[in-house]
């Protein structure tokens, strides 16, 4: 059944008449929110491997590649996604070195690299603009809120504008720009959501990875939930919180992602984002139930 929303698969289909799939990579970065130039300790709810927990450091960014590639079918096509950690974070002749290791076979069609808003430069820009005359370039950016107040309290290490700056430099050279948000972050209601969404269709952004906050072992978050500084959303808030976002989200905004995904014997609570298929298959339903599609209720499509 097809979703009441715009999804990467919609997309994929549109430009290559195919499901298209993603090869994960650790490019060996870290992040300017642990290493001190503008935090330490990260993001309250980052865990130690800056969300890359299932890929392997140890291998290079070639044989990380090579690892699909040499198993994949001739005629399917793929996304390198440079995934944990800040994939920006580094001068601009390492990140090309680190880009090219990854991008050594025909069939790869899509960079996408996540990183964070302050660490988009007008010659990251360029760079990435160079790569987008090859292929498609995606820029990942984690916003999670757009509350400046949330993202103090989450450690985040820069505020909406740095986002909204960094969102201009890309935008500037043609770029698109997919967004992570959480939903349920600490002490935020359906009203913070209603504004973060509010500046995504203001701003125009591409695409969009939604996910509920999931509390890791290990983290500055686990370390507030076993003090009792909050309790995590239950899965009818969240199933209730992500369709008013899908909803009043611009129709054309790509949703990349509607699920978090953690390893188990990694997550502390809640139990509950592991029933991804139930989560997926009841959002499905009631929006159709209802008459409901992605933008239904959006102002500004
Ligand atoms: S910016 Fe990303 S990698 Fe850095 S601490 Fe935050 S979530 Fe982790």
């Amino acid at each position: 059944m097809k979703h009441p929303y715009y999804t990467m698969n919609d997309l994929m289909h549109e430009h290559y008449g195919m499901k298209i799939r993603k090869i994960c990579i650790d490019g060996g970065f870290t992040c300017p929110n642990r290493d001190g130039t503008c935090g330490t300790g990260g993001c309250t709810f980052c865990g130690e491997r800056g969300a890359g927990e299932q890929l392997n450091p140890a291998k290079t960014i070639r044989e990380q590649a090579e690892a699909v590639l040499s198993r994949a079918p001739a005629d399917s096509r793929w996304i390198v996604y440079f995934q944990n950690f800040t994939n920006t974070y580094a001068p601009v002749p390492v990140l090309r070195e680190r880009y090219d290791a990854a991008l050594f076979d025909d069939r790869v069609k899509v960079l996408d690299i996540g990183t964070r808003p302050d660490c988009i430069t007008p010659e990251i820009a360029d760079l990435l603009a160079e790569y987008a005359q090859r292929y498609e370039v995606w820029t990942e950016l984690g916003l999670q809120t757009a509350s400046d107040r949330t993202a103090k309290a989450i450690n985040r290490g820069c505020d909406l504008q740095c986002f909204e700056d960094a969102v201009g430099l890309l935008r500037s050279r043609g770029l698109p720009v997919i967004v992570h948000i959480i939903l349920g972050l600490p002490h935020e209601t359906l009203d913070d959501i209603k504004y973060t969404v509010s500046v995504l269709n203001r701003l125009r952004v591409d695409g969009v990875k939604i996910h509920s906050l999931f509390i890791m072992k290990n983290t500055q978050l686990a370390k507030q939930y076993e003090n009792g500084e909050f309790t995590p959303i239950s899965m009818q808030t969240y199933i209730d919180w992500a369709i008013w976002t899908l909803t009043h989200l611009r129709p054309e905004t790509v949703i990349h992602r509607l699920t978090g995904n953690c390893l188990r014997d990694q997550l502390l609570a809640p139990d509950w984002i592991t029933q991804r298929d139930l989560i997926l298959y009841t959002i499905d339903r009631r929006m159709y139930e209802n008459g409901w599609k992605q933008g239904c209720f959006c102002e500004e499509a």
